[in-house]
């Protein structure tokens, strides 16, 4: 049986789903990468990492954001509302 998760920012601007078959599937990361810091306002980042196509937005477009060291492959993105400078 799979398990669906539903979610969205603090401004409800973006709302999302996630349909795993197993919590096996999911990840949670501390990162302590310069964009990790700065996004959380803290000496590492809390991060969930989930398969790609399990995750879908059901509201609102995310905005990307440039990432210092982007050849690790992460692209961040999150409510245009809120502002990461
Ligand atoms: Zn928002
Ligand atoms: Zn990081």
């Amino acid at each position: 049986m799979g398990i669906r998760l539903r979610g969205g920012c603090v401004c409800r601007h973006l709302r999302y789903s996630l349909d795993l078959t197993s919590t096996d599937e999911a990840r949670t990361t501390l990162c302590h990468c310069g964009s990790c810091r700065r996004a959380s306002g803290t000496n590492f980042g809390l991060t969930a990492k989930v398969p790609i196509e399990s995750f879908k937005y059901e509201c609102g477009s995310p905005k990307r954001y440039r990432q210092e060291n982007s050849f690790v492959g992460i692209e961040p993105s999150g409510c245009p509302r809120y502002k990461v400078n």
